[in-house]
């Protein structure tokens, strides 16, 4: 299979291109980049620590969807509008890492679905998969007596807040109580903020230093509380779980999809 990264430069896209290259059955089709940006034209083996690959980093994302199979975005949410578009137009199944998307991005997912395969995953790690499918099992036995809340760290450079991941777990422990997280959900608490609300599903979140990605889940009862936790220690298990998903993709029906899918499990 064919595939292309978008965001070549950046720490997840140097991790992808080095685990295209040890993937069997993956070849690189092409890596771009944003205009600008300091990885343009130079050789994407040579840039992800590896040999020459002989291909080149480009700022043309139309010629990388039209010569892959498979295209793999770990950007920004601004770059996912044409992304999504450019996989419509040439069929190329999309594996979206992106994280912080908003609205219009969704949106122009779900149009892209429509034409083809777009797989997206807040974390593409084996360990947050089964974490959330705990979670949502967990919520669904515990009554509301039981507060949860939802606490991420993360690097210093990471730009959204709460993490996408973050988000997904509370997602999974509201579908558990059977409750829409967007009525439920505490974002953040500041200065006099009252007792807290009953069945609600907080957020906190803490940034520093290199922590690629820690997340744990509590559940706190009176008298005893259950922790969940998972802590990413290498982004090669993001790139592992993104590869893997663009294997998965060839020769599927277009529509939208989750690891969940891609491992096999029932939530
Ligand atoms: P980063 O800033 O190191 O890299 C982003 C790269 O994308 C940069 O090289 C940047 O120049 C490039 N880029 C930006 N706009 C672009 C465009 N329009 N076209 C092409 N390239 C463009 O960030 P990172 O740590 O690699 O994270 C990237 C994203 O992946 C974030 O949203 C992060 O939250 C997410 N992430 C997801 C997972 C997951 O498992 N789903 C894991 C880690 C990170």
């Amino acid at each position: 299979m064919k595939i292309g990264i978008v965001g070549g430069g950046g720490r997840m896209g140097q991790m992808l291109i080095r685990q295209v290259a040890r993937t069997d059955g993956a070849t690189l089709a092409g890596v771009t980049d944003r205009e600008g940006a300091p990885a343009l034209g130079q050789d994407a083996g040579l840039l992800a620590g590896l040999g020459p690959l002989g291909v080149p980093v480009t700022a043309d994302p139309v010629a990388l969807f039209a010569a892959a199979d498979a295209v793999i975005d770990f950007t920004s949410p601004a770059a996912t509008p044409l992304h999504a578009k450019l996989a419509a137009e040439h069929q190329t199944a999309l594996i979206v890492g992106t994280t912080g998307l908003d609205e219009a991005a969704e949106e122009a997912l779900a149009v892209a679905a429509l034409s083809t395969p777009i797989l997206q995953a807040p974390n593409m790690s084996l360990g947050v998969v089964l974490l959330s499918a705990l979670v949502e099992r967990v919520a669904r036995s515990l009554d509301i007596d039981w507060d949860i809340e939802i606490v991420e760290m993360h690097h210093r450079h990471k730009v959204d807040a709460p993490s996408g991941t973050a988000l997904a777990l509370g997602q999974a422990a509201a579908r558990g109580r059977n409750v829409d997280l967007a009525d439920q959900s505490v974002r953040s608490r500041d200065g006099f903020t009252g007792p807290r609300t009953p069945g609600t599903i907080g957020f906190a979140t803490l940034r520093g230093g290199d922590v690629i990605g820690d997340h744990t889940v509590t559940f706190a009862g009176q008298g005893e509380r259950i922790e969940l936790s998972h802590k990413a220690q290498s982004r090669d298990i993001f790139a592992a779980g993104a590869v893997r998903a663009a294997l998965w993709c060839s020769g599927r029906s277009p529509g939208r999809y989750t690891m969940t899918d891609v491992l096999g499990l029932d939530q």
